[in-house]
Order: structure tokens, then C-alpha cells, then sequence
């Protein structure tokens, strides 16, 4: 190739991007400056913030999202000998906190349009020990909450909605964590918005924000001997004003977050086209504009194209590619407790062929072109060397 007539290398797109704007990095600034870095009044205001944000139900923080999924689990006292159904496609994290609490996953295959968990699935996994269910909004997506709540409702189980990926999404015209039972969302660096690390737990009334408490900072409560006693046994997942900051910062944008990346997503289906399904044989995401806050923008590759092949030509074109994710029953530490390759078909073949587009608040329609031109030129290419 004649390099004067190679065009420069274009800037590389990663699939997930933090934004965090000049006023958020001046009041960690002060936060830093102020003497008080740890839990203290940001948090507070970060608390009182999104509890109203959530229709004034409680609201608690920690420093991960994982932690906040476990002490839901621990508020409704599940523990050894129950089960909880969730889904095989999800951050591994989704099905570890029920092993680290010490009771029994249960998955139940996937709708492999939403890609969410089969609610009809989940309530034929239902047995005498189920104690609940951890649905998760894959990509931002929530599943049918009035069919998920009428089945919760009918076998008298808890619900501990992962809702991680899910800040800014709806529920016929209501947040997600403002409707059901324990709702916990995570601000890990990838999420639509972030405090670096972190989470937060929606609660149902005062007294599990107390045992929230509790379970955040070594289970202390300020009674008994001194004013102060332990009474369960809680660990140390209490968030910093640093990153309380950094979350007050974040949500008076999120609104805007939120748009940006729903207006992208819908020119990822503009460019794509109506016939890119019937072409390639690859599946776009579901489009939902009333529900989904488009945390994340996955197609589904056709079965002839291997998903590394895929990636590794993408990088050629400078894009980072995601997937999300590997299903959670294949991995090892699951495989020993009885889970097997032919359990999940559907989770098996998405978990297998999804890959995630770049999209995030400071990406650009012009990116959007960029990359599906790319998709669709590396799609080409490795259907007829296949062929
Ligand atoms: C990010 C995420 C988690 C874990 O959150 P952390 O803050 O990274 O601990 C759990 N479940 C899902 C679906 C996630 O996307």
C-alpha cells in the first residue's frame, strides 16, 4: 500500500467512557481540601438526593455494587438452604453475592429477544425453598415488571432487582427503584453514571435502611455499652465523600446522559438499516425508547462468525468492542456446583455471539457512522473468507 495516500488512523473509540465535567473535579477538590474524606455529610446529601430522585423511598450507599446486592440479600434474611432464582447472562457478580451469603443459585434461561431473564422460566424454577428472585435490566432494559411482581407476589417471594445498569430507565412512566421491592444500582466507572466505585440500595422503609446501616459498617448500631453495640455481623461497605461527590456531580446530568445516549442509539437503527438483520443474519437490540436507558447497544453476531475474529478485526479499525457477557453457569466455580453446557440454549448462543457497540455521553453521531461502517465492512469480510 502506497502509505501517502493512507488516510491517519482515526482517534480509537472505547465501548465505555466516563464523563465527569470541570465543577465535579473543583468539588472533589474541596472535599480533598476539606479535612473530611471518608463517609460524612456528601454522602448525606448524596443519600437525601437520590432518595428523592426515587420518589422519597430510602436510600442507602456503598462502595460497590456488588456489596449493595449482598446486603439486599442479607436484609431479606436470605441465607443457607434457600434459593434464589436469577439469570445465566449478567456481570458474574449478579449470582456470587447468593454464594457468598450462602444460598443456592438457581438460573432460569433467557427471552432471547430482551435477553433478560424468561419470567415463564423463572416461574417453572420455583421450589418450596425459593426465597427470590434477582432480576437484572441487561443493556438498561427492565424486564415486565407487573408479570414479575405478580409472580412475586404469588409464591411470596422478595425481589432484589439488579439494577445496576438500569439508573435513568423506566417502568411505564415510573423510575426503576422508585416501583418494587429492594432495588440496587451500581456506579462503577462503566455504568451511565459512576462515582468511580459505588452502589446504592432502594429500601422499603426505615427499618432496613438501620440494618443497611448496619451491614455497611461492621453491623454498629449507636446503643448499648457506650453508646454503641454490635448485634450483626457486618462488614466495611460504607462509601467516601469523595465519590458521594462525584455522584451529585454526575446526576445533574443524568437527564441529559440519559437522551444523548437514547438519541445514539436510535441512529445505531437508522444507519443499520432495515435490512442489516435480513443480510447479515445478525440481531439488533429490541427498540425500546419508553423503557431502556441504553447502558449498552449489543448485536447479536450471525453463528458463522466467531466472535474474536470479530473483535480483533474491529480493533483493526481502531473500536473497542465489549460483550457482555460469558454465561455465569459455565464458569468453573458454577460447573462444580452441577450447571453444564445444554442447560440454557438461549443464554448458551447470546453469551456466545453478543458483542457491545461503543456508546457513551461524549460519543458523537459521526462516531456512530464511524462504527457501524466498520461493523458492516468486517461483517462482510469475515462472511465470504468463511464462505
Ligand atoms: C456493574 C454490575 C454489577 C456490579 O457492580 P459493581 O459496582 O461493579 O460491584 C452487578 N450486576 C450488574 C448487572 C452490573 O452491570
Amino acid at each position: 500500500m502506497n502509505s501517502n495516500t493512507t488516510a491517519p488512523a482515526l482517534p480509537f473509540l472505547p465501548f465505555s467512557k466516563p464523563s465527569i465535567d470541570e465543577a465535579t473535579i473543583a468539588a472533589v477538590s474541596e472535599v480533598l481540601r476539606s479535612g473530611w474524606i471518608t463517609s460524612g455529610p456528601k454522602v448525606q446529601e448524596f443519600e437525601t438526593l437520590l432518595s428523592n430522585y426515587f420518589g422519597g423511598r430510602p436510600v442507602r450507599t456503598f462502595n460497590s455494587g456488588t456489596c449493595t446486592m449482598a446486603i439486599a440479600l442479607r436484609i431479606a434474611g436470605i441465607g443457607p438452604g434457600d434459593e434464589v432464582i436469577t439469570t445465566p447472562i449478567s456481570w458474574i457478580a449478579t449470582a456470587n453475592v447468593i454464594l457468598e451469603v450462602g444460598a443456592t443459585p438457581i438460573f432460569a434461561d433467557i427471552d432471547p429477544v430482551t435477553r433478560n431473564i424468561d419470567l415463564d422460566q423463572v416461574e417453572a424454577a420455583i421450589t418450596p425453598r425459593t426465597k427470590a428472585i434477582i432480576p437484572v435490566y441487561l443493556g438498561g432494559l427492565p424486564v415486565d415488571m407487573d408479570k414479575l411482581y405478580a409472580i412475586a407476589k404469588k409464591h411470596n417471594l422478595r425481589v432484589i432487582e439488579d439494577a445496576a445498569q438500569a439508573i435513568g430507565s423506566n417502568w411505564k412512566g415510573q423510575r426503576i427503584g422508585a416501583l418494587g421491592d429492594l432495588v440496587s444500582f451500581s456506579f462503577q466507572a462503566n455504568k451511565n453514571i459512576t462515582t468511580a466505585e459505588g452502589g446504592c440500595l432502594v429500601l422499603n422503609n426505615a427499618e432496613e435502611a438501620r440494618l443497611a446501616e448496619k451491614y455497611r459498617l461492621q453491623g454498629v448500631s449507636r446503643t448499648g455499652f457506650d453508646g454503641i453495640d454490635v448485634d450483626v455481623l457486618g462488614g466495611k461497605y460504607n462509601m467516601t465523600d469523595i465519590a458521594a461527590v462525584i455522584g451529585l456531580g454526575q446526576m445533574t446530568y443524568l437527564e441529559a446522559i440519559t437522551q444523548h445516549r437514547r438519541a445514539l442509539a436510535q441512529h445505531y437503527f437508522t444507519m443499520f438499516g432495515a435490512t442489516f438483520e435480513a443480510e447479515t443474519g445478525a440481531q439488533l437490540p429490541p427498540m425500546n425508547f419508553e423503557n431502556s436507558n441504553w447502558h449498552l447497544f449489543q448485536i447479536i453476531l450471525p453463528k458463522q462468525i466467531k466472535r474474536a475474529d470479530f473483535m480483533e478485526k474491529m480493533l483493526e479499525h481502531n473500536i473497542g468492542i465489549g460483550y457482555h457477557y460469558a454465561p455465569i453457569h459455565l464458569f468453573t466455580l458454577y460447573r462444580q456446583r452441577g450447571f453444564k453446557e445444554g442447560m440454557f440454549p438461549h443464554a448458551e448462543h447470546i453469551g456466545r455471539q453478543t458483542v457491545t457497540l461503543p456508546l457513551f455521553y461524549t460519543l458523537t453521531k459521526a462516531d456512530v457512522e464511524r462504527v457501524v461502517n466498520a461493523v458492516k465492512s468486517v461483517m462482510y469480510t469475515l462472511n465470504n473468507s468463511n464462505n
